[in-house]
């Protein structure tokens, strides 16, 4: 038998397994069942691609995801992994083919969806070609307590028996507890060892940022750091999608829109032009991602709040897959916060699930206002603790400045007070400031004692303030869906004068300047390779065109930045280079030590 870490090197080109990679490979090598819990972009795929490679026969993989199939097949074929996909989308003789192949005992690791393997002829199939494992990939879709179940996946529990001594891999980026103990059974795993991973991601930076015009502060955000990168803007409407879409592209940048009212056949040639073009941004709501591991987006960009903790790091976690630096930023505002609040009052949900939603999305705005690390914020949130302050978000980068809001608080909930709790943030403002709406000379509200009393603030800092307070639970959003404001029990003590108030200082022009460059994003490259590595990618495009593979089945990112930094001058030099194996030296070697030496000798 091979031994895994040979296979690490020569097929796959890296030279050393990550976490618990390893020990997970060793127990499926040894004919052991596994559950791995791992988060996205941890490196889930070689724990069953090594292992399938390692022992005899062929390595089957279960995943929901038939659409995604071909790119992770075409991927490991340029590796020189004999993989092939099962799936209704074959062109015809296809699937016979690959019957075929299997039989002989002639591929390596085949990809099948588990209505699929279920079918009696597949299952017949692989009694003759012998597994060496079954991977049951996104795994959470067994179990009806995790966030995607899919009844066809409770049939794989027939695995075990159908193949005794074939060790079993479930794996999933996400499973509480109860999930965790739902798989085992379901599957009917025997003896399951546990792998748990932490749920950090340390080479994501996150950045929340409040105000009224994200989507400029976005696009300076992109100008800054992400000039020439793919990213992912994720939008709450279909409407913001399509609008932030067009206007990205009138400011210079290659945007497509993905959302479910789209036509099918352009959503799916947006989301394959996602997959193969280099520098892409995609504009969706959340319809878009499940199941995609481009492992080179660099950024992911939230216009708007996302509904709970759970969604923003499975959207956040697909930045980064490849361990280069990434950036998650999200820029928000008060009319985000009363939208999602209306949303969560209106839908048709029984009561019970209505209350589990809203606390979910009052820790989400915990997230989004806190002054001190998000990083353990959110890490505390999945159950882990983390010691230190992470020194890699925002807030450990530049930690904003609060000031003492206790009097003006106790304005902006009196003015909600005295005009009777029927009117939005828009109105109460105008109010305090002694604007001229004409309702409010003939509602009397010119004669509150509150009436002009903020002059001296200007409408943004009024907004920022009552943001703050409906976040903080100060202030509840109408029912009704009109937006205004009420107070809640908690604002009693502030307006009684029985409780101090520390808020956020809202980033002036000056102070946001300084935070962009203390607290900036991470660029991937740095400045003194970046032309370098920018002739690899356009050497690698200009291949990518002519094999018709995604871009990054050619070479990860993280390769090309190793090789700009690094400058290999040789073949021999160039398979010291991460993700660099056997086979892609051979095919796309002497291509890149073309650039290279261009270089070297300019
Ligand atoms: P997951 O399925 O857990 O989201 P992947 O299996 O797609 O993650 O791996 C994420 C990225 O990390 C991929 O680009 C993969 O090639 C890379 N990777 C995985 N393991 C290693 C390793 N041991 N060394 C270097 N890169 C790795
Ligand atoms: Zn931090």
């Amino acid at each position: 038998m091979p031994r895994p870490s040979d296979i690490l090197r020569a097929t796959f080109g890296y030279h050393a397994f990550r976490g618990q990679q390893e020990a997970i490979i060793d127990c499926a090598v040894a004919g052991g069942d596994a559950l791995v819990i791992m988060p996205t972009g941890g490196g889930k795929s070689l724990c069953y691609q090594v292992p399938a490679l390692v022992r005899a026969g062929v390595g089957v993989v279960v995943s929901p995801l038939i659409a995604l199939m071909d790119d992770q097949v075409a991927a490991l074929r340029e590796l020189g992994v004999a993989a092939a996909a099962l799936h209704s989308g074959l062109p015809p003789g296809a699937a016979a083919a690959i019957e075929k192949d299997l039989i002989a005992g002639r591929l390596d690791l085949v990809y099948m969806a588990p209505e699929r393997l279920l079918g009696e002829r597949t299952l017949e199939l692989l009694q003759v070609a012998h597994p060496a494992l079954i991977a049951i990939d996104e795994a959470h879709c067994v179990s009806q307590w995790g966030h995607d179940f899919r009844p066809e996946y409770l049939g794989l529990g027939v695995l075990g028996e159908r193949y005794p001594g074939v060790p079993r891999l479930a794996l999933t980026a996400t499973a509480d507890g109860p999930t965790q103990r739902d798989i085992v059974k379901r599957l009917g795993l025997n003896n399951a060892a546990i792998f748990t991973a932490s749920f950090d991601r340390p080479n994501i930076r996150y950045h929340i940022q409040q105000g009224d015009r994200m989507r400029d502060q976005l696009l300076d955000f992109l100008d800054a750091r992400h000039r020439t990168d793919t990213g992912i803007v994720y939008c709450p409407t279909r409407r913001r999608v399509e609008e932030t879409a067009a206007w990205l592209e009138k400011h210079g940048r290659v945007a497509v829109a993905y959302h479910a009212g789209m036509p099918a056949d352009q959503r799916a040639a947006n989301q394959r032009r996602f997959l193969r073009e280099d520098g892409l941004v995609m504009v969706a709501t959340v319809a878009f991602g499940m199941g995609i591991d481009k492992p080179d987006v660099r950024f992911v960009a939230h216009l708007g709040l996302p509904k709970n903790i759970e969604s923003y790091y499975q959207e956040t976690g697909r930045a980064g897959r490849d361990g280069l630096p990434a950036n998650a930023w999200m820029g928000y505002g008060l009319a985000d916060v009363v939208g999602v609040r209306q949303l969560l009052a209106n839908s048709d949900v029984p009561q019970e699930r209505r209350r589990v939603e809203q606390g979910k999305f009052d820790a989400l705005l915990g997230l989004v206002e806190i002054t001190d690390c998000r990083r353990q914020a959110l890490l505390n949130y999945f159950g882990e603790q983390m010691a230190e302050p992470c020194g890699n978000c925002d807030n450990c980068l530049a930690p904003p400045a609060t000031f003492d809001a206790t009097v003006a608080a106790q304005l902006a909930l009196s003015c909600v007070y005295r005009t009777g709790q029927r009117f939005g943030a828009g109105y109460l403002i105008d109010v305090l400031r002694g604007g001229d709406d004409p309702r409010i000379a003939s509602l009397g509200h010119d004669t509150l004692a509150v009436f002009g009393r903020g002059k001296e603030r200007p409408a943004a800092q009024w907004r920022a303030i009552y943001r703050q307070l409906v976040a903080r639970g100060y202030v509840s959003v109408d029912i009704e869906g009109h937006g205004s404001l009420r107070l809640t029990e908690q604002a009693r003590p502030v307006l009684r004068g029985e409780q101090a108030l520390l808020l956020r200082e809202e980033a002036t022009a000056i102070a946001r300047r300084r935070q962009k460059r203390a607290g900036g994003g991470q660029a991937a490259v740095p400045a003194a390779d970046q032309a370098l590595f920018e002739a690899l990618r356009a050497e690698r495009r200009r291949l990518a065109e002519a094999h018709n593979v995604p871009a990054y089945v050619i070479f990860h990112d993280a390769t090309l930045a190793q090789m700009a930094a690094e400058r290999p001058q040789a073949l021999a030099e160039l398979a010291q280079i991460g993700g660099v194996g056997a086979a892609k030296l051979d095919r796309y070697g002497a291509d890149f030590l073309v650039v290279l030496r261009t270089v070297a000798n300019s």
